[in-house]
């Protein structure tokens, strides 16, 4: 690689974070608190701990104004470990459930709940690439008023695509995987019966997975289900069941705080926007990149764009890399780009990007 003074890292996941928690974070490692111990290892059952564990939650209650009806959870097994346990908790009454497929995730999702009971695909957008969110008024009559849940990806990390308007299910428990933009943008968390997200894209390492449930749909799962994968038996145990993740637990305490001094959602929200519309503006006044996603739909996270010249794609990932910005090549099933601007990417970054942009279309 050429000598860069910055390097920003586009990746969708594990992704950038930010530079003021690496540092913090790198101040702690070896002695947390003038306690002569990393926190990695500090008892999960020890005071200390107990102080980052709850300060965490209580920030992330604050940040997103969760409800105290709601359970928040820290919890291990990714994103996808959330396809099998939200199936094993919420089949109850007719084991039946409503899917709305927008990409890879949520047709994995699909796929395990059929393992445990009758999955009805709403709606899909795969007959075009999944590049659009399907309208709820097109698909609202073909919502069973007897699912035990409906499911949704709010934002979809490989197709660069997410909601706009919510479906809405009445008194049917809507559930969304946020994986790829909790804390991106203002949500209503009161909207859903359950939320979550793995932490390696918009909070910190691989490893945690935060879930977000409402307190009535906890206790329904068979006497048969594993206890590590039981909403309930995690949520009595104040997500001390077992060794929770904790390093990860203490570096997603620490992105919380990044976000509260930045101003909270709301501000990271508006920089988000100005991100996302200074790259798409750039895609689409440009005569060589194009973003192949139905504008209401663009995701303010994982922006896709392509020359539609996979060769010519492939020199423009090359001369970013040089210039330091790097991971920036398209999901392997889609290929062109894919520039993640996940909350940790400053506006810099992507303003470098876009220079850069200008720049191989210039010289072409
Ligand atoms: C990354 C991602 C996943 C998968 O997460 P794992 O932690 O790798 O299991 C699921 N859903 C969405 C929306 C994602 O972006």
């Amino acid at each position: 690689m050429g000598k860069v003074d910055r390097i920003y890292n586009f990746s969708a996941g594990p992704s950038m974070l930010p530079l003021a928690v690496l540092e913090q974070a790198a101040k702690e490692m070896v002695s947390y608190n003038n306690s002569g111990m990393s926190v990695m290892e500090m008892s999960h059952r020890s005071d200390g701990f107990g102080d980052i564990i709850q300060s965490a939650e209580k920030d992330l209650r604050e940040l997103m104004a969760i409800p105290d009806s709601y359970k928040v959870l820290f919890l291990q097994g990714g994103g996808s470990l959330q396809f099998s346990m939200i199936p094993m908790n919420l089949f109850r009454n007719s084991r039946k459930a409503d899917y709305i497929v927008t990409g890879r995730w949520a047709k994995n999702a699909a796929k395990e709940a059929r393992k445990l009971g009758q999955v009805n695909i709403v709606a899909t957008s795969e007959d075009k690439t999944f590049t659009y969110i399907p309208d709820f008024h097109e698909y609202k009559n073909r919502l069973s008023d007897e699912a035990d849940y409906c499911y949704i990806t709010y934002n979809n990390t490989i197709y660069g695509t997410k909601y706009t308007e919510l479906p809405n299910t009445g008194r049917i428990p809507l559930v969304a995987d946020i994986s790829s933009s909790i804390l991106s943008e203002e949500l209503d968390v009161t909207n859903f019966a359950l939320l979550f997200a793995g932490a390696q894209k918009n909070i910190g390492p691989a490893g945690l997975t935060i879930v977000i449930i409402r307190e009535d749909l906890l206790g329904f799962a068979p006497e048969s289900t594993p206890d590590m994968l039981n909403y309930k038996v995690h949520a009595d145990a104040k997500s001390l069941f077992n060794t929770p993740p904790s390093y990860s637990i203490y570096m997603a305490g620490l992105t919380f705080q990044w976000i509260k001094g930045q101003g909270g959602v709301r501000a990271l929200e508006k920089t988000n926007r100005e991100k996302a519309d200074i790259l798409y503006r750039a895609i689409d006044e440009s005569k060589i990149f194009k973003c192949p996603i139905s504008n209401k739909d663009r995701s303010l996270m994982n922006v896709i764009f392509l020359t539609g010249d996979q060769s010519l794609d492939k020199k423009f990932i090359l001369g970013a890399q040089q210039r330091g910005l790097v991971n920036l090549g398209g999901h392997r099933s889609i290929g062109g780009m894919r520039a993640s601007i996940y909350n940790a990417m400053p506006l810099d970054g992507v303003e470098r990007l876009v220079d850069y942009m200008k720049d191989f279309e210039q010289r072409l």
